[in-house]
């Protein structure tokens, strides 16, 4: 698809490295896979990895984390 931030990049799929913020915590998710821009590098993940993602973030501010490098398993 084409990239909605800079207009003229093309995305391609592949994996990224995601950070949330959370409150106090900070959630770092490594190996997610999305469509990645090939122009600007913005990514796009789809509803249910993003739903994926919530919910290992919210798990993380359960436990207090003050950061949290997670490699994602789909
Ligand atoms: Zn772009």
């Amino acid at each position: 698809m084409k990239c909605t931030l800079c207009k003229h990049g093309e995305t391609a799929p592949g994996t990224t490295t995601v950070n949330l913020n959370q409150g106090e915590s900070t959630i770092i998710i490594k190996g997610v896979p999305a469509e990645i821009c090939t122009n600007c590098g913005e990514y796009y993940v789809s509803e249910e990895i993003n739903a994926q993602l919530l919910r290992l973030a919210e798990e993380a501010v359960r436990k207090g984390a003050e950061v949290e490098i997670i490699r994602f398993a789909a």
